[in-house]
């Protein structure tokens, strides 16, 4: 069986192709980045709406296949950016129509929850999903997840890109800042963990300040990052003992950082726990992760529509 995933939520417009077992045959993304400015909805959604065909062609001709030869059309119908879902969810219908394929709406969190535990064959983690809007430690429990712990205002990935966009580092900062970090020393910032939930929106305004004050970007990249970081590590490991579980997932695209993989790594080691991550190409957004959510959720979701504040805990 194979199913090929759509992804528009946010700055990538993405397609995969993977069969049952969650292998992934095909990857194709182009993602919408910026020298100076952050997310312009309407400009991602015109973005995506240039790439799309050529994506989708890009990712067929890899594997030499045809729309046909794919048994279902996945399409992550959101949490995500208003505009850059209707468009995702238009070339799905419009792709499932031309090819006369079943469509599955699928939650874009799941996803990445979902092809992090396939590709490491996990049985039971506790997530740390970091990405751009999101900040969440889940878990599974009779088939459904719950958020055990969260941001509390905005979600670390979307707190470095706002910083970066002040130091004009332009669209994503995130790796921006992982580089400049590495030349930076620590200063002390505000560190804020309630139980598991966690806060950045004090510690943007902390490092706003420090940099009007003239403060090097190389400390406050620095600094930024083992602060989040710790706090994330310290919320998580919280979570771990809580539920007794014994395995700790990152996903997201801040899961890309190699700093924030060691600080968690080195938290699991200590508490004889093992911690797992995913290749660079499946930590972000991209399409595979909607087409194998798409197989889990084949029977259980279609024609949804788009659901733009769709949590993984309303799955
Ligand atoms: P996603 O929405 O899952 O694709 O994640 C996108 C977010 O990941 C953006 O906010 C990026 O700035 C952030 N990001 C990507 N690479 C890195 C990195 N190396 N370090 C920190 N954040 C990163
Ligand atoms: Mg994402």
């Amino acid at each position: 069986m194979l199913l090929l995933g759509i992804e528009s939520t946010a700055h990538t417009f993405g397609i995969g192709i993977v069969n049952e077992k969650g292998e992934v045959l095909t990857n194709v993304k182009d993602s919408f980045t910026s020298p100076d400015a952050g997310m312009i909805p309407d400009k991602v959604a015109e973005h995506h709406e240039t790439v799309a065909e050529p994506v989708l062609q890009k990712a067929l001709q890899e594997i030499n296949l045809s729309l046909k030869d794919v048994n279902y059309i996945a399409y992550s119908a959101g949490p995500g950016i208003d505009p850059c879902l209707w468009k995702g969810y238009h070339f799905a219908k419009k792709w499932a129509k031309e090819a006369k394929k079943p469509l599955v709406g699928v939650n874009h969190c799941c996803a990445h929850l979902s092809i992090g535990k396939v590709w490491n064959k996990l049985k039971d983690p506790i997530y740390l999903y970091v990405s751009g809007v999101n900040t969440q430690i889940i878990f599974e429990e009779a088939g459904k997840y719950h958020v055990i712990g969260e941001t509390l205002d905005i979600g670390l990935g979307n707190m470095l890109d706002k910083f970066a966009r002040l130091l004009q580092l332009g669209f994503p900062g995130g790796p921006k800042i992982e580089e400049l970090a590495k030349k930076g020393k620590y200063i002390e910032l505000p560190y804020i963990v309630k139980g598991m939930d966690v806060s950045f929106s004090g510690i943007l305004t902390k490092i706003q300040q420090l940099y009007q004050k003239k403060i090097s970007k190389e400390d406050l990249c620095h600094s930024v990052q083992e602060t989040c970081f710790a706090m994330l590590a310290e919320a998580v490991e919280r979570a771990m003992a809580h539920t007794g579980k014994k395995e700790l997932l990152l996903v997201g695209g801040v899961g890309a950082n190699k700093r924030f993989c060691e600080m968690l790594g080195l938290m699991c080691q200590e508490r004889k726990a093992k911690f797992y991550n995913v290749p660079l190409d499946l930590a972000g957004d991209q399409g595979a992760m909607i087409a194998w959510e798409g197989y889990l959720r084949k029977k259980q979701y279609g024609d949804i529509g788009v659901k733009p504040h769709w949590r993984a805990d309303e799955v």
